[in-house]
């Protein structure tokens, strides 16, 4: 693997830290405490291309491979997570999914309005009683003539009251466990589907994340996408994929974490030094640093591994895993170099350690990455 980036990524990488410097820093603190961040920053985000990362061109996509995607994401991940998740969601899970398993009239239905952040689409796996077990979802779609009547419920859905088109997981028969899942491509509007705000989270308080209630909708059957009974392979297929975006994102937050605790460092003073003279802080900031480069690393592998087409599984569970804890514990330092001044969210590293600590939680907790990478070293599956 080449470590150097080509001209393109470094462009790309370039035009992302540009594009947050301008229409997302400003705004960050106003978006945290409001809770709401701007939706108009979504068709920024589609006209520069960043909704269409890795899309065919011929479906509205802007091409690229996945590491220019990832630099963007972690570009992104730097400047708010929230805003991030916007696009991990959007296109990561589900424009990119629908690329992958969609039938042509889907595609060229959904993709250009994705890719150019004219829709939103979000991505509805967990429910209330399954979230880690997802394979036991009990949404259920039972075939009507020639469409499906789903009841049930989705949990914690990001982008949920945002979004135009959820791409959502449902029963489609009796079979127990995983095999009996179809995946649908839903639009929002349709009757029966309601959305509620879910209010009071701990970070990622910008973000629009959801519970998605679906009671006698009426799903034509041309909203099925891919095989009928496929749906889980087809949602972990999107998860895979969707843990490297996420390791990505967490590589900004702790690479924010560095830039906010070696700049504070340097300006504060106690004991008439400045407090970046100190060895015990100089070890804080070191173990930011080494805790970056090591998530960067395995997270460009897992780019580079999709972009050559190899299997990348694993490598994504170890890094979403490692990246995830790293940026709590990146985040959680940064705060301890900021003093009592961490604590209050005019400085950025509160906010940080707060969007951080989800990461370790969603597209499967670190407990769940270390099943999955267990089952890859041993053949044994614990699921
Ligand atoms: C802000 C936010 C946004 C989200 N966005 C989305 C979204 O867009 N779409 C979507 O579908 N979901 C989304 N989720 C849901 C997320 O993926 C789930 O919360 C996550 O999968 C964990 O499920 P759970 O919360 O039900 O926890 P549970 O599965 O109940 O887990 C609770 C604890 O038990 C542990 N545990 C569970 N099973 C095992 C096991 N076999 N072995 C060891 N430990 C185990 C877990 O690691 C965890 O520590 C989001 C969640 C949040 C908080």
């Amino acid at each position: 693997m080449n470590l150097e980036l080509s001209e393109e990524q470094e462009a790309v990488r370039q035009l992302a830290k540009d594009f947050v410097a301008r229409e997302i820093a400003p705004h960050v603190v106003e978006w945290d405490r409001a809770e709401n961040v701007d939706k108009s920053i979504v068709k920024k985000l589609g006209s520069l291309g960043f909704l269409g990362l890795t899309v065919p061109e011929e479906y509205g996509g802007s091409g690229g491979d996945h590491l220019a995607y990832c630099l963007v994401t972690e570009e992104l991940g730097r400047g708010d997570s929230s805003v991030r998740g916007i696009v991990s969601v959007s296109l990561g899970l589900v424009a990119k999914t629908i690329a992958a398993w969609g039938d042509e009239a889907q595609k060229r239905h959904w993709l250009p309005k994705l890719t150019a952040g004219e829709a939103i689409g979000c991505f509805g796996l967990t429910e209330p009683g399954t979230g880690s077990d997802a394979g036991n979802l009990t949404t259920k779609a039972v075939r009507d003539g020639d469409s499906y009547v789903i009841n049930g419920s989705k949990m914690f859905i990001t982008n949920g009251t945002w979004a135009d088109v959820v791409l959502l997981f449902a029963r489609t028969d009796d079979t127990p466990g995983h095999k009996g899942i179809s995946a649908f491509l839903l639009p929002t509007d349709t009757p029966g589907l309601s959305r509620r705000t879910i209010h009071g989270k701990l970070g990622l308080r910008g973000q629009a994340t959801a519970e998605v209630v679906l009671e006698g909708v009426r799903a034509p059957a041309s909203t099925l996408m891919g095989p009928q009974g496929k749906g889980f392979s087809i949602a972990m297929s999107a998860l895979a994929k969707g843990r490297m975006s996420v390791a990505a994102g967490c590589v900004g937050i702790a690479q924010a974490a560095l830039d906010a605790a070696v700049g504070y460092a340097g300006e504060r003073e106690q004991f008439g030094k400045s407090i970046a003279s100190y060895q015990l802080v100089q070890e804080l900031i070191s173990d930011i640093a080494v805790d970056v480069d090591a998530a960067r690393l395995l997270t460009w592998r897992v780019a580079d591994l999709v972009d050559r087409g190899k299997p990348f599984v694993t490598a994504a569970s170890k890094a979403k895993l490692f990246a995830s804890e790293a940026a709590v514990r990146a985040a959680n330092n940064a705060l301890q170099v900021f003093g009592g001044y961490g604590y209050i969210d005019e400085y950025p590293v509160g906010k940080l350690l707060r969007d951080a600590r989800v990461m370790t939680l969603y597209e499967g907790t670190s407990q769940i990455q270390k099943l999955i990478i267990g089952r890859a070293l041993t053949g044994v599956s614990a699921f």
